[in-house]
């Protein structure tokens, strides 16, 4: 970036690639922009040899990717003269909606369900000043009610449903590949409604469009609302890999579930939104859906905490702990390049973090012998 630039956030970085105006007033937080850190020690303790990369979403402004869909949504919503937002959220939809419609100055309603979510998550929509509507249902049931809400009253509905949330998604494709100078062999991404590994899709199908023409089927979704960068990596594009949890896993019952349950409450989802474009993405990109036990998924975190000083919160780690057991099983051949999006961070959850992490706290007497003492004990 050239001296004296400030970063100011995905839209206007993707402009051209983005449905805006020139005059449209732009909701921003500086979101997008996140680092792509390369895995070193996790690999070499695994046998194949595989050049291993985690998009850290956590680093977004509301600390999860929700944020690249909401500066979108919230943009437009404000564009087209909406007062007031609303979604049904597992936390981090609402946590996103809620900073933005304070930035925008609107009002945010989040509808989430009773408990199972993730403690930072509800601090966020509350300390942004949204009006929480906690219901005695999971998210799927939110789902369905703020839809009709949406449909009746005068709020945007800002889930992903809304096409402009995928559009801002699709950006972190865009991002991975100037950073690689290609498209990685494999995308992983742990999947809930499954919207944001379709919008990565579209995001490397615009990227290797031929000018302006529809290379996915995945982009019939955008509803004429992408346009196409065209040319750039001559129709190079990785297999989309979903990972979710065995509790919560549609994609691979192969129908909906009803009592969806995970540790993973962000994928905690048992009716995905975005279903048949969702079975487009991996048919199109030759990838396949895969699910995780609760187990894994926290071994996986717990590991990328410890080895990889990378601290994602519970479903983010499904994309590395699917990744993980499908390059030692050889599905994801030795050579591969592979990203894993870490979608949320680890703060976001402390309560799981505390319950499972290696150490408790040592507790001594605030005196020297002690403190040494605790030290000496506890070098490796
Ligand atoms: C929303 C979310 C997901 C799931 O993304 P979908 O687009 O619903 O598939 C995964 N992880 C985290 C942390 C999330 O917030």
């Amino acid at each position: 970036m050239a001296f004296g630039h400030r970063y100011t956030g995905l839209i206007e970085r993707y402009r051209d690639r983005l449905p805006v105006h020139d005059d449209t007033r732009i909701i921003s937080l500086g979101e997008g922009n996140t680092p792509l850190i390369r895995l070193n020690n996790i690999p070499r303790q695994m046998g194949p040899d595989v050049e291993l990369y985690v998009k850290f979403e956590g680093l977004n402004p509301t600390g999860s990717f929700k944020d690249r869909g909401m500066t979108m949504a919230v943009t437009k919503a404000v564009e087209e003269g909406s007062k007031a937002i609303i979604c049904a959220s597992t936390g981090n939809t609402s946590a996103a909606a809620a900073a933005y419609a304070a930035r925008a100055g609107i009002t945010a309603f989040v509808v989430i369900p009773d408990g199972k979510i993730a403690m930072g998550k509800l601090a966020q929509a509350m300390m942004h000043g949204s009006v929480v509507i906690q219901i005695e249902g999971n998210f799927d049931d939110g789902m369905r009610l703020v839809k009709q809400v949406a449909a009746e009253a005068p709020v945007t509905l800002v889930n992903s449903v809304n096409p402009y949330r995928l559009q801002g998604q699709k950006t972190a494709a865009f991002e991975i590949v100037e950073e690689l100078g290609r498209a990685p062999d494999y995308h992983c991404l742990p999947v809930g409604n499954a919207g944001n590994i379709t919008a990565h899709w579209i995001g490397y199908c615009e990227l290797s469009a031929v000018s302006g023409e529809h290379v996915t089927e995945a982009c019939t979704f955008c509803k004429g609302h992408c346009r196409f960068a065209g040319g750039g990596n001559a129709g190079q594009r990785p297999k989309m890999v979903g990972y979710q949890a065995s509790g919560s896993a549609p994609f691979l019952r192969g129908a909906m579930v009803d009592q969806p349950d995970t540790v993973a409450t962000a994928i905690r989802i048992g009716h995905p939104q975005s279903w048949d474009v969702a079975w487009k993405v991996q048919n199109e990109s030759g990838g396949w859906f895969d699910e995780c036990t609760d187990e894994e998924i926290l071994v996986a975190q717990k590991l990328l905490a410890e080895q990889e000083g990378v601290f994602c919160e519970p479903a983010s780690a499904a994309s590395v702990a699917g990744a993980l057991r499908d390059i030692r099983n050889g599905r994801i051949p030795e050579g591969s390049s592979i990203v894993c999006t870490l979608t949320g961070h680890g703060l976001k959850d402390p309560d799981t973090a505390i319950a499972q992490a290696s150490r408790a706290p040592i507790k001594v007497a605030a005196e020297i012998t002690a403190v040494t003492r605790a030290i000496l004990d506890n070098m490796d």
